[in-house]
């Protein structure tokens, strides 16, 4: 087992050293038994007496993905076509956390993210109002991936590309995860011009 196995070998020895900086003590090839109101049991048997238990598991598609009689993944995620059509169901379209869609032609997906979600809701609404308008859709992409992990008081880390190269750290990855916490992902001002143009695939900004 390995700490933050997803962010891959160049990250990891960062994230690695943010803790040690940070003085969080790690376990790692040991999963929790059971959870109770003054701490948790370890598998091996041993318990960490604590009050406050932050859990980041994973993630599931949301319980209404179950109710649609189509194909889904081991997330639970609705597998779409490129217009995010439900295949065989007429009118239905799933997206965000709740579709499993590749984003480029070398075989990624994307991801349950908001990077992901806010621009496969843009196709999604595009392409169910299309829908009903009958005329053809425009297939979701999404070639750029970034990712950017806070490490807390360690600052940041952002990486580029599925391969996640390290770009930036500490208090410059910092800056800019605030950036895309205030500015990017935040929702459009609450009126009409401002929300069209959010919601419009072509000019979905891809980070
Ligand atoms: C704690 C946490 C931290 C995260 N941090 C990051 C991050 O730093 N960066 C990042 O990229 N992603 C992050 N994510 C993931 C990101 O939030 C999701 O990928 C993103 O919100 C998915 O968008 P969505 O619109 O598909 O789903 P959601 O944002 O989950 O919206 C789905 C909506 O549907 C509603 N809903 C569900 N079922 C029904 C129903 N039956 N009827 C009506 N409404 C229903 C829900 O109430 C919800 O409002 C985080 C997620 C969590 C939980």
């Amino acid at each position: 087992a390995a700490i933050a196995p997803d962010m891959g070998a160049a990250a990891r020895p960062h994230i690695e050293q943010a803790l040690r900086e940070l003085q969080v003590e790690t376990e790692l090839d040991v999963g929790v038994a059971a959870l109770d109101e003054a701490g948790v049991v370890l598998s091996d048997g041993r318990r960490i007496d604590t009050l406050t238990v932050i859990w980041a598991a994973g993630m599931r598609a949301a319980p209404l993905t179950a109710t649609i009689p189509a194909e889904r993944d081991d997330l639970g995620r609705l597998i779409v076509d490129r217009n995010l059509r439900v295949p065989g169901i007429a009118g239905v379209f799933a997206t965000g956390d709740a579709a499993k869609v590749p984003c480029d032609e070398l075989g990624n997906h994307a991801l349950m993210s908001c990077q992901h979600a806010t621009r496969m809701g843009a196709f999604a609404g595009h392409n169910a109002a299309a829908d009903l308008l009958g005329v053809p859709g425009q297939p979701y992409h999404q070639e750029t991936y970034v990712t950017c992990l806070d490490l807390g008081e360690a600052g940041a880390i952002f990486t580029r590309g599925w391969d996640r190269e390290v770009e930036l750290l500490g208090a410059a990855a910092k800056e800019l995860k605030r950036e895309i916490n205030t500015v990017w992902i935040y929702p459009p001002r609450a009126e009409r011009t401002a929300a069209l143009a959010s919601a419009d695939p072509q000019r979905v900004t891809d980070l």
